[in-house]
Order: structure tokens, then C-alpha cells, then sequence
């Protein structure tokens, strides 16, 4: 089949390797000169099912009041409230029930799961190298009352399988002896998931591009999808401006772009951009490094170690298209890393970049055939994880237009949201 993959960050570049394999004749579109340089550039690169929980929950609604008040931390609201985002905040503020906010989790576990699995399995079968850091996820905590509500709250991962332990100090510093410092001394404790990992997602999705090419896969890059042009419950084309493409099948894997190019032919997906901010630096040579990928829970601050550079992440802007690196944005990246580890790296080198999160209101992607056109499969709204979830989405795509059974049950994520 002749198949149109719109979009080349990791969910597309994924999708567009395993279907080119597949024997399909696969044309990938996007508006930038590589692939992975949104969402899948900027990002902290941990594989962490066990952190797949969804951002709606009970405890969520009091940040989201915050945040409206202005006393929102690393979640700031600063777009104007216009019907797209109060539409999205109210899908939001339903799923923040206990009962959706655990459906929510474990259907996302799940994805999370089988999609690391499938990362590990692909990149050792196909020699793909990423900066792969595997020995697990530590979830740092600075009050002890923070560490025992987590690992109460882990409950739901441990008894679905997820081997997740609670550290004290001392054992914490011995997992992370870069962490026994005065600072790093403010953890009173962890959560720490063995099999979580990290790795480079964009140094990836360049190497799965090369192997798409080897199956013939062709990369338009560079390219603007305008619109899609339908008749009767089949898209027939993508308008690129100067011309339009045509194909059998159509997959939607434009991240944070989605919703408006789903528009433009009638179909709705809620998928707002949030906002994240993510800084590089080059570590200093023989520095000790961190060992394990880590989350400052308190601070919302992840980091990774990726080859010879120090990665972190941090930030939660509803900040509307806006893509400014907002002023001071990156303050807090810069603060922690010189007091945690002060040694490691060359601050004053950095490279700070924004990413535009592809959020849905249940933090669950989108993955299926579109509500009015057969022919249109969605692959996006990965959110805050779609790294992690890459994989797994993107085998999910290639079973079901091969009408073969699927790992999980595509209805957790048919499209959903009138
Ligand atoms: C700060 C931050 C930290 C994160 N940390 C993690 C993490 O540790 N682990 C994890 O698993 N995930 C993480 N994520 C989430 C993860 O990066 C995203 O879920 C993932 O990259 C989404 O991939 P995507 O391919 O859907 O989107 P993108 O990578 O954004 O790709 C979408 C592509 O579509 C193109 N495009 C959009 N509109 C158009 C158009 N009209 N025409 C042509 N091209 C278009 C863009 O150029 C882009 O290349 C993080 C994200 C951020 C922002």
C-alpha cells in the first residue's frame, strides 16, 4: 500500500521504519529539515513505564487551581483562555477522578511496557545505538511525608508487576553516590523502578530513518502540510502548498500540529501543546557521572546522562503555539545542575531548546482509524511520554493495517472526543 506518514518526529520515523519493512511504499512529510527536531529533540529521554502515570488526578486539580491563580510552579498557565484551551481544560478536569485517573495509568503502563520492550528488542536486532543508559529510574523526594504518599501511590504499578522500591537516604547515596553531597542530601529518599532507562530519542529516530530509507521509505523534509483533501469517508490527498500527495492510507503523526491539520477535514482530536524546556551541556572529561536517570519530584526537574553531555528537562507551559524560550525559563535547570553536581559538566556551554508536549486530556495517545475517514490513522498525543511509547505505537499501527491481532486493545485508545 502506498502510505503517507505525516510527521518525522519519533512517532512518525518509527511508524514510517516498521511500515516501510512491512513492504509498504511509505512517503514521510514534515515541515523540518531533520527529523525529531520537536518534541523529540527537547525532551529529558527517559524510558519510564514506571513513571507512566497520567498528569489528570485528584491531586492534579489543586495544581491546576494554582496554576490559575499564578502560583503554579513549573505548570504556568500564560495563554489567554480561549475556547481551544477551555475546551481541553474541561475534557482534563473529567479525568481527574480516582477511578479515570487509574484506568488512565494502567492503560498507559501498559503501552509504556510493551513499547520499551520493543525498543530494546528493535535497537539490539538492528544495531541501533542511542546513548542507552539502562539502570533504571530513580524518583528523588525531599519530605518524607512526599516519599511515603509515592510509594503509597506506586501501590497500583507494584501490584500490576512493576518491581518499584522505596530508598531511604543512605540507600539512595548508595544506588547515586554523585547524590552524597550537601544538596543531594536534601533527598531524604527515592522511588526507584530497575527497569526504566533513558537514552538519546532523536539520535534514534535518525538512525530508524536510515533503516526506512534501506526499505525504500521516501522523506520529504522540509515540507508543510497545509490540509487534507477527503471524498466520501476517504482522504485522497495532503496538500503541501505547491502540490498535493496522494496515497492509499494516511497517518496523522504531526505531534503538538495534530488538532489543526485533523481539522481541516472534520476530525477532532484534543491535543493542546504544553510547553518544556530542556537544556545540553558538554560534561567535563573525567567528571563522575550520575549512574541512573532521575526526576527531582519536588522541583520536577529530570536528568539523564546521554554519551558525553548532561541532559535536563523541566517546565509545563499552556502557552498556546507560542514556542519562545520564555525569560528565566531555564533557571532552574541551571541552578540545580551547578548545586547537585558541580563538577560535571560546563554550564556556561549550554544549548537550550523548547518542546511542544502533544498533551490529550487523559495524557492517552491517540491511536487508531479516525472517527469519519477510514483511510486516516491517528499515531500522536504521546504527551509527556511518547518516547517511551514510540515503539509500541507504532507496531500497534502497523498490526492493524496489516488486520492483524494486536498486542493491547486498540479500543483504550481509539479516538475519542467529540
Ligand atoms: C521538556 C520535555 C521533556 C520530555 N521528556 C520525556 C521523557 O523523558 N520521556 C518520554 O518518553 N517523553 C518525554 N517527552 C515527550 C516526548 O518528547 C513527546 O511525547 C514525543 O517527542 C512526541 O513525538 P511526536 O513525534 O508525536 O512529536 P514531535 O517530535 O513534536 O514531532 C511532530 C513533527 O511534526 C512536524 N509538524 C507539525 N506540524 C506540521 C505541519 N503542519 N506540516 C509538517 N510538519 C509538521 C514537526 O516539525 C515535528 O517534527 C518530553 C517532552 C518535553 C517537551
Amino acid at each position: 500500500m502506498k502510505v503517507a506518514i505525516l510527521g518525522a518526529g519519533i512517532i512518525g520515523t518509527t511508524t514510517a521504519w516498521r511500515l516501510a519493512e512491512a513492504g509498504h511504499e511509505v512517503t514521510v512529510i514534515d515541515s523540518a529539515p531533520e527529523v525529531a527536531q520537536g518534541a523529540s529533540y527537547a525532551n529529558a529521554g527517559m524510558i519510564a513505564p514506571g513513571h507512566a502515570y497520567p498528569w489528570a488526578s485528584p491531586e492534579a486539580l489543586r495544581t491546576l487551581g494554582q496554576s490559575l491563580l499564578g502560583r503554579g510552579g513549573r505548570l504556568r498557565i500564560t495563554a489567554p483562555v480561549d475556547r481551544e484551551l477551555l475546551r481541553w481544560g474541561t475534557l482534563f478536569v473529567r479525568e481527574c477522578s480516582p477511578a479515570r485517573a487509574r484506568r488512565n495509568a494502567l492503560v498507559k503502563l501498559r503501552l509504556c511496557e510493551y513499547s520499551a520492550s520493543l525498543l530494546h528488542r528493535w535497537s539490539e536486532a538492528a544495531g541501533i545505538e542511542y546513548a542507552a543508559q539502562r539502570a533504571g529510574g530513580l524518583y528523588l523526594y525531599r519530605t518524607t511525608a512526599g516519599l511515603r504518599a509515592a510509594y503509597a501511590h506506586s501501590e497500583l504499578f507494584r501490584a500490576a508487576g512493576r518491581n518499584q522500591v522505596m530508598l531511604d537516604a543512605v540507600q539512595l547515596r548508595k544506588h547515586e553516590p554523585l547524590l552524597d553531597s550537601p544538596p543531594g542530601r536534601e533527598y531524604v529518599g527515592a522511588i526507584f523502578d530497575p527497569e526504566d532507562s533513558s537514552g538519546d530519542c532523536a539520535w534514534f529516530a535518525a538512525q530508524v530513518k536510515a533503516l526506512a530509507e534501506v526499505h525504500g521509505a521516501e522523506f520529504m523534509l522540509g515540507r508543510t502540510v497545509v490540509s487534507l483533501i477527503g471524498r466520501n469517508r476517504r482522504v485522497t490527498a495532503v496538500r503541501l502548498g505547491d502540490r498535493d500527495l496522494e496515497a492509499d492510507v494516511f497517518v496523522l503523526a504531526l505531534g503538538a500540529g495534530s488538532a489543526r491539520v485533523a481539522r481541516s477535514i472534520g476530525e477532532r482530536v484534543a491535543i493542546y501543546p504544553v510547553k518544556g524546556y530542556v537544556a545540553t551541556f558538554p560534561l567535563r572529561s573525567g567528571a563522575p557521572t550520575p549512574s541512573v536517570a532521575a526526576v527531582d519530584q519536588d522541583e520536577l526537574i529530570a536528568w539523564s546522562i546521554r554519551g558525553d553531555r548532561l541532559r535536563m528537562a523541566t517546565g509545563a507551559e499552556f502557552a498556546g503555539r507560542s514556542t519562545a524560550l520564555s525569560p528565566g525559563a531555564v533557571e532552574p535547570l541551571l541552578d540545580l545542575g551547578r548545586r547537585l553536581f558541580p563538577d560535571l559538566a560546563d554550564y556556561g556551554r549550554g544549548e537550550f531548546r523548547v518542546g511542544m508536549r502533544p498533551m490529550t486530556p487523559d495524557s492517552v495517545p491517540v491511536i487508531g482509524r479516525a472517527r469519519r475517514h477510514e483511510n486516516l490513522i491517528l499515531n500522536t498525543g504521546h504527551g509527556h511520554m511518547g518516547w517511551t511509547m514510540a515503539c509500541g505505537s507504532a507496531e500497534l499501527v502497523c498490526d492493524l493495517l496489516a488486520a492483524r491481532r494486536t498486542a493491547l486493545p486498540l479500543a483504550s485508545f481509539a479516538p475519542r472526543w467529540r
